[in-house]
């Protein structure tokens, strides 16, 4: 298992917790994300620290990205969900997303679902796989046990560590959204 350095530790249980539209529709939140995009996007970008947030953030996606591929999971989850009836990217996990994750994935140049694609997944599943870049810790963390029995111990341990950087550096930019939009006149 992952454990994160102490101090990392402690910045992220002093991240903001409060979760402007819990019981939202994932469309109201897509709406809302999208409205926020268009009113705070040019502002948060140029703020320096978000900014070089999004650069790291972008850099971890692309390490994940490689590790899940030479690993062989994007080839085993791919056939999964093709030839053996669906993924594990079950219907309703969309619920658990907030707006902020949202906008992130749209400061990141994710173009959100339109509408509900595959209706026995999730809403932000579609036919070329999840729409999103940033995840929520439950997609990037699970591994299925056929997923398991296929890694050896090192390429666990790498797997993980290289997850961990990519949900440390998201819960990073996530809370400095958060407090830079709520101390900035707008
Ligand atoms: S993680 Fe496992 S269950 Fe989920 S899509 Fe991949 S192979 Fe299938
Ligand atoms: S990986 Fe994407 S499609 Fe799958 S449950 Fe997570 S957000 Fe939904």
């Amino acid at each position: 298992m992952y454990l994160l350095p102490e101090q990392d530790r402690d910045q992220l249980m002093m991240r903001a917790t409060e979760c402007l539209d819990e019981g939202s529709s994932i469309e109201d939140k897509i709406k809302m994300a999208r409205h926020m995009y268009d009113s705070w996007s040019e502002q948060l970008k140029r703020e320096p620290h978000i900014h070089q947030l999004i650069e790291k953030l972008e850099e971890c996606l692309e390490n994940s990205r490689e590790a899940m591929l030479e690993l062989g999971i994007v080839e085993t989850c791919k056939h999964c969900d093709e030839e053996e009836g669906g993924s594990c990217c079950g219907a309703g996990l969309e619920n658990k997303f907030d707006t902020f994750l949202l906008l992130i994935n749209l400061l990141l140049g994710v173009s959100l679902p339109e509408g509900h694609s595959r209706l026995d997944s999730c809403y932000l599943l579609t036919d070329k796989g999840c729409s999103l870049k940033v995840r929520l810790v439950l997609c990037v963390d699970f591994l299925c046990p056929k997923i398991l029995s296929a890694l050896s111990h090192d390429e666990l341990v790498r797997l993980q560590n290289i997850s961990g950087d990519e949900l440390l550096t998201g819960f990073k930019l996530y809370d400095a959204l958060k407090r830079f939009m709520r101390n900035t006149r707008h």
